[in-house]
């Protein structure tokens, strides 16, 4: 794969690291332009769902979470048609605490059972 500058400052290498490692590089990659870096977390500045505050973009025409489109972009198991839909039977936690960070590294796959457990004792909202 050729290599590619992604112009978004001091994040170009990690985010050119996710790309070459990603499932679908190309979504990935489109999701991580619109990010900015803040420590190790990468920061959707894109739309926001009215609802939970997480990013919303579209993949295939579709709205989807940007949080679940970039873990399934990089990973590429998510449950078919469920990009947009926080409770699935695969949740996605954010590690860092930050709903806007669209780093697969920071996104961990729970069962909503898990995941209402972490969020109680984290005494995190959503
Ligand atoms: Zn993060
Ligand atoms: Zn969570």
């Amino acid at each position: 794969m050729p290599v590619r500058i992604l112009p978004i400052g001091p994040s170009t290498k990690i985010t050119q690291t996710l790309v070459d490692d990603a499932a679908d590089p190309i979504t990935l990659e489109r999701i991580l332009r619109r990010c900015i870096q803040d420590g190790e977390c990468l920061i959707w500045t894109g739309g926001r769902a009215t609802q939970g505050g997480y990013g919303i973009t579209t993949v295939n025409g579709q709205p989807v979470l940007v949080h679940r489109a970039a873990y399934d972009a990089f990973y590429g198991n998510l449950p078919e048609g469920s990009l947009g839909h926080e409770s699935s039977s695969v949740e996605i936690h954010h590690s860092c605490i930050n709903r806007l960070c669209a780093s697969p590294l920071h996104h961990t796959p729970l069962t909503r059972k898990q995941h209402n457990q972490e969020h109680v004792e984290l005494r995190m909202v959503a």
